[in-house]
């Protein structure tokens, strides 16, 4: 017993996993697809987060919501799948190539035409939503891009969120290097002073969940 949370090894990560509400087909699919073809396929998010993210989805009854990193589209295929007939996700990314391997499944699960791809800077997407007077209209943001420019995205995320709204920020954990204040690098240090950020920020009701590579959830005020 332990009243804080479980170092998860190999056998008690593989008993969550087989307890957790199996993955659609073509999640499943896409998920083995982008490990097998993929060296970057650590940037996917885990089995248990994308559940975990389609439950909030669900729990809030989420229709508009925002991607900002979208990388072959796994989670962008578990939130679609969470929302109703009409919702969508603006979902942001610069690469073709990652985000093609997605199409195909996304098409499988029925669930393509929630996904509004947007190849572009996301920085750049995020501020011609704000400029076409869509703040304030979206329910769930997911941040899992570029740490360096994190600070920007949670920024208009947070505009173009509505009040009750919900931002993700995926990685704030990164290895444990935010939490060793002698790694200086870029990325690193730009996590650190946003997990301060968001930790302090009175705009937002805040937590941060030790789910994957550590998620704070950060509800607009
Ligand atoms: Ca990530």
């Amino acid at each position: 017993m332990s009243s804080r949370t479980l170092t998860l090894n190999e056998s008690i990560y593989d008993y969550l996993l087989s307890n957790i509400r199996p993955e659609s087909d073509a999640m499943r699919e896409l998920r083995e697809v982008t490990h097998a073809t993929l060296r970057m396929h650590v940037m996917q998010v885990s089995p248990e987060q994308a559940a975990f993210m389609s439950l909030l989805c669900r729990i809030m009854n989420a229709r508009n919501t925002l991607e900002v990193g979208t990388f072959t589209g796994y989670s962008a295929l578990a939130v679609a799948e969470a929302l109703p007939a009409n919702g969508r996700i603006v979902a942001c990314d610069l690469s073709k190539e990652w985000t093609d391997i997605g199409r195909k499944y996304w098409e499988q699960a029925g669930v393509a035409h929630k996904i509004d791809l947007r190849l572009a800077p996301a920085g750049e997407t995020l501020s011609q939503l704000i400029d076409e007077g869509q703040q304030g209209s979206f329910d769930f943001a997911f941040i899992d891009a570029d740490k360096s420019n994190y600070d920007d995205y949670y920024e208009k995320c947070l505009i173009l969120l509505r009040e009750g709204g919900l931002i993700a920020v995926d990685n704030v954990l990164w290895g444990g290097r935010t939490a060793d204040p002698s790694v200086i690098d870029v990325d690193t240090v730009a996590l650190r002073e946003l997990n301060k950020k968001i930790s302090d920020d009175n705009r937002v009701f805040s937590t941060m969940l030790p789910v994957g590579d550590g998620l704070t959830l950060a509800q607009k005020l």
